[in-house]
């Protein structure tokens, strides 16, 4: 906690006091504004699964209590002496990190703050530069400093605009990236918080799109999407159908595939992308790598500028996360709906519940 205690802000959170437990109402303290803070009203959270690996303790190394939510949209209550950007009133999220050190190659880019070299500040479930420790989105508010705060466009709903700040830029900064476009194929893997959303932008982007979901439960808001086909990988046909077929793969999955398979899907030069984050490690023969001068990656949210990007992309191309808006009390209920892939697509907490 901050050693400045006159000015703090108290604020209602759901905590997890253990790995596991189940979440708790309790209060926090945010810190006194610095110059260039500011303080937002929290609306609505989006329930991203990096949050349910990390509140169960999957990726190991949680810091509990532990508050999380890093999908965040809400309304400026007050600024810092110094703040350019933003002023009461304005509506604003913030995603995946609240900080970074500003001056190494990456931060000063401008485009890969989340590559910091120092290593960036997480939005919960990390430390702070003065070793505090960071409290995310499941609360009522929070204070960050305003170059890691993005506007939210006028075009897009509080509520439906909060999953955009993880599952929205974590898909849109890799098919940018990765050059999906007219005359790409690309296909998502894996129709949940993150695939519904790459499927959308993708499709705006010009690509013609592939889901490969288990089933084919999904195809039809798939189609609605905007995908130009859809499989079921529960099917062993899918993989003889399509083999050779992608230039770029997106994988969303939050467990381990068969990666073997999947890289046999891809066209000479492919590229398998994770965003997918299993706490387990993958394994696949380099075979399946040299044979087609193919790759695999990985791809870290995005960065400040391109999430404005991405937003003012959605808000101009009319995409929006499908969400299931839910209370405060019902997150237990809505993670082990996510571990069910029992959500469509995207549930996100009314903070006014909290
Ligand atoms: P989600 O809503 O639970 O969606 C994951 C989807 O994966 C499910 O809907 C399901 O799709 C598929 N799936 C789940 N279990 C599977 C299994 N055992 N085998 C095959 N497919 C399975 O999760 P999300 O919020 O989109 O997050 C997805 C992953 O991305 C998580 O691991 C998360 O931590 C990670 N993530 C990474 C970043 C990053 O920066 N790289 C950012 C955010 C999230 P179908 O029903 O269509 O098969
Ligand atoms: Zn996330």
């Amino acid at each position: 906690m901050c050693n400045n205690h006159k000015n703090m802000t108290t604020t209602r959170v759901l905590s997890v006091p253990s790995a596991k437990a189940p979440f708790e109402k309790t209060t926090i303290e945010r810190r006194e504004l610095r110059p260039h803070d500011i303080l937002i009203d929290i609306k609505f959270s989006g329930i991203c699964h990096s949050d349910i690996h990390s509140a169960f303790g999957e990726w190991g190394g949680g810091i509990f209590p532990m508050v999380p939510g890093h999908e965040i949209a809400g309304v400026v209550e007050a600024v810092g002496t110094e703040v350019t950007k933003y002023v009461v009133g304005d509506r604003v999220g913030v995603g995946c990190f609240v900080d970074s050190c500003g001056e190494c190659e990456y931060c000063l880019s401008g485009e890969e703050e989340q590559y910091c070299m120092k290593g960036v500040i997480n939005t919960y479930n990390g430390l702070d530069y003065d070793g505090n420790p960071t409290y995310g989105g499941y609360s009522q508010k929070i204070v960050v400093t305003e170059g890691f705060v993005v506007r939210i466009p006028d075009g897009l709903d509080m509520d439906v605009a909060s999953p955009l700040l993880c599952a929205g830029i974590t898909t849109f900064s890799p098919l940018k990236h990765w050059n999906a476009g007219p005359g790409k194929k690309v296909a998502i893997v894996g129709m949940g918080g993150l695939g519904h959303v790459a499927i959308q932008f993708a499709h705006a982007m010009g690509a013609e799109v592939t889901v490969l979901s288990r089933s084919n439960n999904k195809k039809e808001k798939a189609l609605e999407f905007g995908a130009d086909h859809y499989f079921a990988t529960s099917d062993p046909a899918t993989f003889t159908e399509l083999a050779g077929r992608f230039d770029l793969i997106l994988n969303t999955v939050s467990a381990n595939l068969d990666v073997d398979a999947y890289l046999s899907l891809l066209r000479i030069d492919g590229t398998l992308v994770n965003v997918g984050a299993p706490a387990e490690p993958d394994k696949y023969q380099v075979f399946s790598l040299i044979m087609g001068r193919r790759s695999i990656a990985g791809s870290l949210v995005g960065g400040i500028r391109e999430t404005q990007e991405m937003l003012d992309f959605a808000a101009e191309h009319a995409i929006a996360p499908m969400i299931e808006v839910i209370r405060a009390d019902q997150v237990d209920e809505a993670y082990e709906r996510v571990l069910k892939s029992d959500v469509r697509y995207r549930f996100v907490i009314d903070i006014s519940t909290l």
